[in-house]
């Protein structure tokens, strides 16, 4: 798994689609540019959250609110007193860790052993193995458990407590050492506040002080009135924000799934109090449907209820997805409760609350939030299609499987051969097609070494022109899964490729999906 996340990583170097920033400078630590390719796939992404929230769904709307926001926010927001992180470093290898990541990763070892023991005892007793039974009498399985469930319970209370000292015990006690210097040389646990801050206007006294945003939510409760008297809108409604977030993290590692520069696509769903249940349910359900909308195999994705409840929320879940450093957050759904607006309105003085039309009743509405990281989903969708396939003549083929509506090159026009009047015909076909999709010219090199460049892309339709085209006014149509060709003629391929390249089949699955489980709330 190492070794495909390694390819994977120089794979989007070598295609365009990301870049270490900085690079001639040697790189700036967990930052990253998108690239020619990268920043098409990553708009179509964003594109794709942003209309199935705000045009699919008529209570929801958009906002763009700026980065630098007033420093009370984040004091309102619990930010500045409670957004760090426990970290400890080895006094050996000098690496800094989270400590709670590293009891964490010692839990799975733990649970790997007792995965490893089902699948042997599996294989053992076959069709005859109860696993319930297995679980309660194996006496090493037993013991793994107790562990297991005893340290987890030890680390929920340590984070609930904001106990470092107990962090440290768990360490020491369990002897997790270093992954580098293989050592359990450690310093004590501090916390790491990882807000960026920085200076507004041209004084440098304390008062001038502000924080790059830390996560885009607060700019939507901070415009909660603006939009609800604006907007008229009735509750329950939403407000969907894309943008920057910015979080000094303490580890920033594999590629982009933890970057300290990063965008959020957050939504804040308003709802009456008593409600937030309800709508915690449907819209942990509607963004797990969602995903699947992008064809990948049901294994990658999973739920991951949260323990530790963030200072704000009352119910918490995770959308984990199965990168090849195993399942992670992908986007978390929060019920976030009157957390935020209530707080907002004790510091800033302003009432924050909602008049209900029809029951004549005010009060301060109820959030559920959906937050997904653009660049990690980035990454899934990266990791979930890259394969390599290897081909009758013994070949090997990179091929990125995107879905076709988010593909960065929609289609690519070549001629077979660079004579023949096909290369005129091909540039014809391609101006015809620029209107319409992504398309990409190429006549370099042979017809072969063209459509594996695409493949590696994830471009869905190559189209070829041929002696056929200039004789009977048809072009080849390939799949690139398939790659098995159609014949169409010149006067049906936008029609062909629009029917397969079109948001709308997905937003429509969306718009279903969204209405039968409005219909059973
Ligand atoms: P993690 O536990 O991975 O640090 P988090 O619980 O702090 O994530 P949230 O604050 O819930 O994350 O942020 C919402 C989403 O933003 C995450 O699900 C993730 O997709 C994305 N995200 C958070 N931090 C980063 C980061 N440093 N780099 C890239 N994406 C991030």
């Amino acid at each position: 798994m190492e070794d495909l996340f390694k390819k994977i990583i120089s794979h989007c170097k070598e295609y365009g689609f990301i870049f270490p920033s900085s690079e001639i400078y040697d790189g700036l630590s967990a930052v990253y540019d998108y690239g020619q390719i990268g920043t098409l796939l990553k708009n179509n992404l964003r594109d794709y959250w942003w209309r199935s929230m705000t045009q699919i769904n008529e209570n929801i709307v958009g906002i763009d609110s700026a980065i630098f926001m007033h420093p009370k926010i984040w004091k309102a927001s619990g930010h500045v007193d409670a957004f760090h992180d426990p970290m400890i470093d080895n006094k050996d290898s000098k690496k800094r860790y989270r400590a709670d990541e590293l009891i964490e990763d010692y839990l799975s070892k733990i649970n790997e052993k007792i995965e490893k023991e089902i699948l042997k005892a599996q294989k053992k007793f076959g069709n005859s193995f109860n696993i319930d039974l297995f679980l309660q009498t194996n006496l090493k399985v037993k013991e793994y458990k107790e562990k297991y469930d005893s340290i987890k319970e030890r680390l929920k209370q340590a984070l609930n407590n904001n106990d470092l000292k107990e962090l440290k015990n768990i360490i020491e006690e369990e002897k997790i050492c270093c992954p580098v210097s293989g050592t359990c040389n450690w310093t004590d646990v501090r916390q790491f506040n990882l807000m960026f801050s920085t200076q507004l206007g041209p004084t440098s006294d304390e008062a001038d002080l502000i924080y790059l945003r830390p996560e885009t939510a607060q700019g939507i409760f901070v415009n909660f009135l603006n939009v609800y008297k604006t907007g008229r809108m009735k509750i329950p409604f939403g407000i969907a924000q894309v943008g920057k977030a910015f979080r000094n993290e303490i580890v920033a590692r594999q590629f982009i799934f933890r970057m300290r520069e990063f965008e959020q696509m957050e939504m804040q769903f308003f709802v009456k109090p008593g409600e937030e249940k309800k709508w915690f349910k449907y819209w942990k359900e509607q963004r797990m449907l969602w995903h699947k909308t992008f064809g990948l195999d049901d294994k990658f994705y999973r739920y991951h209820d949260h323990e530790k409840l963030a200072h704000y929320a009352n119910a918490a879940t995770d959308i984990e997805f199965l990168f090849p450093f195993g399942y992670k957050e992908l986007e978390g759904i929060h019920s976030r409760t009157d957390f935020d607006l209530s707080s907002h309105q004790n510091y800033s003085g302003k009432k924050m609350s909602y008049f209900d039309p029809d029951t004549q009743e005010s009060y301060i509405p109820y959030v559920i939030e959906t937050s997904i990281g653009l660049d990690r989903l980035f990454l899934a969708i990266i990791c979930g299609t890259y394969k390599e396939e290897k081909l009758e003549d013994g070949s090997i083929r990179e091929i990125l499987s995107l879905p076709d509506f988010i593909a960065p090159i929609q289609v690519a026009v070549f001629p077979l051969v660079k004579r023949d009047g096909m290369p005129e015909k091909a540039l014809e076909i391609f101006e015809m097609l620029q209107p319409y999709f992504y398309t990409f010219y190429d006549e370099k090199d042979s017809i072969g070494r063209r459509y594996r460049r695409m493949d590696a892309i994830g471009t869905p339709y190559c189209i070829t022109i041929d002696q056929e085209t200039l004789t009977h006014n048809t072009v080849t149509i390939r799949n690139r899964d398939t790659m098995i060709q159609d014949r169409v003629a010149i006067d049906n391929i936008i029609n062909y490729l629009q029917n397969k390249l079109c948001i709308s089949n997905k937003l429509k699955i969306i718009q279903q999906n969204a209405r039968m489980a409005l219909q059973s709330l």
